[in-house]
């Protein structure tokens, strides 16, 4: 009897154009390896933002259905707790085929909620990927350790899962930030509640019933829905051990601080101001094209976007090429084939970015590239922003102090790569950074001194691949695990040691060894 898109996987639905959906259907709740239709009393509606079409409601799950998710997390955790990681390996090693053959499905859902293009969509899979390949190694990472402690006596060292686990998602990466958290869940024997973005949750159950498919035993995976209740019962719930949390800087710190304080382990990623310094040795036709892409690419919606250009001497020059070439690239509709960049999240984003650009231009930063009226051909009603570059931007400038999540550019001119390195470290954000120059000693001088977590050097966005760990510092994280790699791994287990003695006829004295010194 349930009526919903995703009743099975046959039903998913993956559009292929932001045609209107005849009759869109409301998105269920994951529990227990079905889904399940929702009986809400409130819905979030969620629109197409290149068209502001409806495409689902989603359901802020009630408290039933908290629940019932946490209820089926803990059950399953008490057999799944004690598989093998052997055992968990080839779920993941199944999931990780399972995506790449829906790469492009789980691509849809993205370009239809999300809003980016159809090439970045699959990029956002990709990088998720690429988390659950890594995590197929993750028995590495959960090997323990033996010492003999005295004769005939050992102690040994066991990493243990926590229990039923959660994770609270952004709507920036549908399908790369819920990859963060489910294959390494599953890796360590953890039974995971994941939140998607109320905004465009569509990924995430799609990669849960693959999580299914997979191999993943019922309860494992449970995805709830909802905004702030559903964040509340997370926090609140002492059955959830541990929270990863994804998003904003506000909700970040108020889900840092109320989960800590009910002693729960929360590692949270959060926003960013990510500086690019162009030295004037670098390669210019790299510098220019490699800011262009990531200045305005997903438009601007990464949290490892370069949003503020910090040009040395006549650099600054080069932001002319820039303009140049933010100008030629096309904002549409993310399933058109030419897009390079689509609408923003929502009609109230679009406001925001408007409002920070008119802000600072009455502030004294100069608009050399004005997105504010773009419209984008057989998209009248969707929330599109043009690429812009504001110059003669300082601190104190709204464009400045605030994360714009949008195609802005702002630019900075200095003098030396002292100056810039200074300037960048006076921010308060380290998610990541980049300079372009052929020295190597000024490199290698700016990687030693600059204060952020993930530094790129001709390389515009340093995520590091999974078998490291996204390290972003300073204000955009809290918490001490990063997120996935070996940091991954350990913030969802916990450490057992076991002091064992298997010799009888000298026990005395092995006793009196490890007595506590009188
Ligand atoms: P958001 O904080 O609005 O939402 C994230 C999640 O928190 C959602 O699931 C949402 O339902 C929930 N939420 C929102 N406000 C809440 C509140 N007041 N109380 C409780 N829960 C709340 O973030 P977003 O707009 O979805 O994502 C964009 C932000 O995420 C940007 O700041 C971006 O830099 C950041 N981000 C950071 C990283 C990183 O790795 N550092 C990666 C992606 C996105």
């Amino acid at each position: 009897t349930r009526s919903t898109r995703f009743a099975s996987t046959y039903k998913f639905s993956f559009p292929d154009s932001h045609a209107k959906i005849a009759n869109p259907v409301d998105t269920p709740a994951f529990l227990n390896n079905e889904f399940v239709p929702s009986k809400a009393s409130k819905w979030i509606e969620l629109y197409d933002p290149a068209t502001n079409e409806l495409v689902t409601r989603v359901p802020q799950s009630t408290q039933e259905e908290l629940t019932a998710a946490v209820d089926s997390a803990a059950e399953a955790f008490k057999t799944f707790g004690k598989t093998t990681a052997i055992s968990r390996q080839q779920i993941i090693f199944n999931l990780t085929r399972l995506v790449r053959e829906n790469m492009d499905k789980l691509a849809s859902l993205i370009v239809i909620e999300q809003g980016k293009t159809f090439a970045d969509a699959k990029g956002d899979v990709l990088r998720g990927l690429q988390v659950a390949e890594a995590a197929c190694g993750a028995p590495q990472d959960l090997t323990g350790t033996v010492l003999e402690v005295s004769k005939g006596m050992e102690t040994r060292m066991y990493r243990e899962p926590l229990g039923v686990v959660a994770a609270i998602c952004p709507f920036n990466f549908p399908a790369m930030i819920p990859l963060w958290s489910i294959p390494i869940a599953l890796a360590t024997g953890n039974c995971l509640i994941l939140k998607p973005s109320e905004r465009d949750p569509g990924a995430a159950m799609f990669i849960a019933e693959l999580a299914r498919q997979a191999g993943a035993p019922a309860g494992t995976i449970n995805i709830v829905h909802g905004q702030h209740e559903t964040v509340d019962f997370i926090l609140d719930e002492p059955r959830i051990k541990a929270i990863s949390f994804v998003g904003s800087d506000k909700a970040g710190k108020y889900i840092y601080e109320r989960g800590t304080a009910n002693g729960k382990r929360v590692q949270a990623n959060l926003g960013a101001k990510n500086h690019c310094v162009l030295v004037p040795d670098a390669n210019r036709n790299h510098a220019v094209s490699s800011v262009v892409g990531a200045a305005f690419g997903a438009a601007g919606q990464r949290c490892m976007a370069l949003s503020v250009l910090v040009t040395v001497g006549q650099t600054k020059e080069w932001v002319n090429d820039i303009v140049d070439a933010a100008k030629k690239l096309k904002v549409s509709g993310g399933f058109e084939k030419d897009a390079d960049l689509g609408p923003v999240i929502s009609k109230q984003s679009k406001q925001r970015i408007i409002d920070i650009i008119n802000q600072s231009e009455k502030e004294g930063a100069t608009i050399a590239l004005d997105g504010r009226q773009y419209t984008a051909e057989g998209y009248p009603n969707g929330n599109f922003v043009g690429p812009t570059v504001l110059t003669g931007v300082k601190p104190g400038m709204r464009c400045y102090d605030e994360e714009i999540f949008g195609p802005v550019l702002v630019v900075v001119d200095v003098d030396t790569v002292e100056e810039a390195t200074d300037f960048i470290n006076a921010n308060p954000y380290g998610n990541g950074t980049a300079i372009f120059t052929q020295s190597g000693a000024i490199a290698y001088q700016f990687q030693r001194d600059i204060e952020a977590g993930q530094v790129g050097i001709n390389v515009p966005i340093p995520v590091p691949l999974p078998m490291f760990s996204f390290t972003g510092n300073k204000k955009s994280f809290l918490g001490d695990a990063n997120f996935y790699g070996k940091s991954g791994t350990y913030f969802l287990t916990q450490y057992k040691t076991v002091t064992s003695l298997w010799r009888s006829e000298d026990a005395k004295q092995v006793e009196s060894a490890v007595n506590m010194p009188t």
